[in-house]
């Protein structure tokens, strides 16, 4: 088998020293230039062929570059890149309407990301009693973007420092500990924010019961219940939202990520009744709802509608979980297993990073997160052969790093 050799080649080299040069140096990267995609598989600049389990961070919801995204975007591209919203386009309407009628049957404000989407779902918080119920709970493992907003409302510290003082009015709770959410919450409380599946915290759903709690709780004392669903969200758990796993239905909803399949795009879904509190002036993003993104996430609930995607993802699910067991039943270092849909989480008593590692160096990419969860986001689109493949080259990764660590 192929194997990344120590030595970068040329063609990498080069774009590495343009990055050296050139580009605010805030991510870790690899010694890999990726320059084209398709489906579960993408290649770099060095003609490497990789299985991708983690295609676009959890953006490419169907795989790198579908093709009836591609055409729908490269449609609109043609007639209509941008347009203010102080206009009304067709698409916009369109997709607000889809988002709709898969959900709770609200209203969507668009924007361009995560981050920005929670910001909205902050400022509404805060917007609907004046400002009077301003503090938001948020808990411990979640994760909720970079912004100043966002990145307070992330209840961890390593993402806080330096970066002092955070935004005034956000208390933490522990994941799942409903004493600790009624013990903070007083009468300038105004929401509750958060992940019905932990993703960045290691793909951990809420425990039985806990989101019904949440919202008993924000019926009783008159706050709103907002689900961050910027990763488990738009069909990727098999479901079109994470909250339908638990048939508790929330008052706001973020999503991003998987939106549009890859373009840049964000949302906030409300009700009727509270959108009523983003008055034209309150509130606003330049590109939001853009008809690029648009036409991308009309094209993207129309494919997995169309291709029977949501029942193909459990699927899939069924088999990653069938093989990641077999693996945890022969290997100490694997301590739990978290199979919802696509959003997938092998716990380790290892060292992620050299698993990471590991995979890269039998051409898989995957991800590892809070040290210790290899994170896998794969295409709705996956095949059974890449799902048997995926698990062959992690497991063999994941053998031989423990081989040679003491679990
Ligand atoms: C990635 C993520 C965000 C932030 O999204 P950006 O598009 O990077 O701003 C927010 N919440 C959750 C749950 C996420 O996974």
């Amino acid at each position: 088998m192929a194997t990344i050799d120590s030595a970068v080649g040329d063609a990498t080299q080069r774009v590495i020293d343009t990055f050296d040069r050139y580009v605010v140096p805030n991510y870790r990267r690899f010694p890999v230039c990726l320059v084209k995609g398709e489906g579960s598989r993408v290649w770099d600049a060095e003609g490497r062929e990789y299985l991708d389990l983690f295609p676009g961070w959890g953006c490419n919801l169907l795989g790198h570059c579908p093709e009836p995204v591609v055409r729908a975007v490269q449609e609109q591209v043609a007639k209509l890149i941008h347009v203010p919203n102080t206009w009304y386009t067709e698409t916009q309407g369109e997709w607000a309407h889809l988002l709709s009628e898969r959900s709770f049957g609200g209203q969507a404000f668009f924007c361009n990301s995560g981050t920005e989407a929670n910001e909205a779902a902050i400022k509404l918080v805060r917007l609907r009693t004046n400002g009077e119920k301003y503090k938001i709970i948020t808990f411990q493992g979640g994760f909720h973007g970079r912004t100043m907003g966002s990145v307070t409302a992330t209840a961890q510290p390593k993402y806080h420092e330096g970066l002092g003082p955070m935004l005034a009015g956000f208390q933490y709770a522990p994941h799942g500990d409903l004493a600790a959410v009624e013990k903070l919450v007083d009468d300038r409380t105004g929401g509750i924010l958060v992940e019905p599946i932990l993703g960045e915290g290691g793909i951990v759903p809420a425990p039985p019961g806990f989101l019904q709690g949440l919202r008993k709780i924000a019926d009783e004392r008159d706050l709103l219940l907002v689900f961050d669903e910027v990763q488990c969200g738009c069909g990727r758990t098999g479901k079109w939202f994470g909250y339908q796993h638990f048939g508790v239905v929330p008052d706001v909803m973020t999503l991003a990520k998987s939106l549009c399949a890859g373009i840049a795009g964000g949302a906030m879904l409300t009700t009727g009744e509270l959108a009523k509190h983003l008055r034209p002036g309150m509130h606003a993003s330049t590109f939001g709802g853009n008809p690029i993104a648009a036409a991308a996430g009309i094209a993207t609930i129309r494919t997995i509608e169309e291709q029977g995607l949501l029942g193909h993802v459990d699927r899939a699910a069924a088999a990653f979980r069938t093989r990641l067991e077999a693996l945890q039943d022969r290997c100490d270092a694997v301590r739990a297993v978290r199979v919802i849909g696509m959003m997938i989480g092998v716990e380790l008593s290892i060292d992620c990073a050299a698993v990471v590692q590991a995979c890269l160096d039998r051409n898989l990419l995957v991800n590892s997160t809070q040290g210790r969860v290899i994170r896998l986001l794969p295409a709705m689109t996956i095949s059974p052969a890449d799902v048997e493949d995926g698990c062959d080259r992690l497991a063999d990764a994941i053998l031989e790093v423990a081989s040679h660590t003491a679990t």
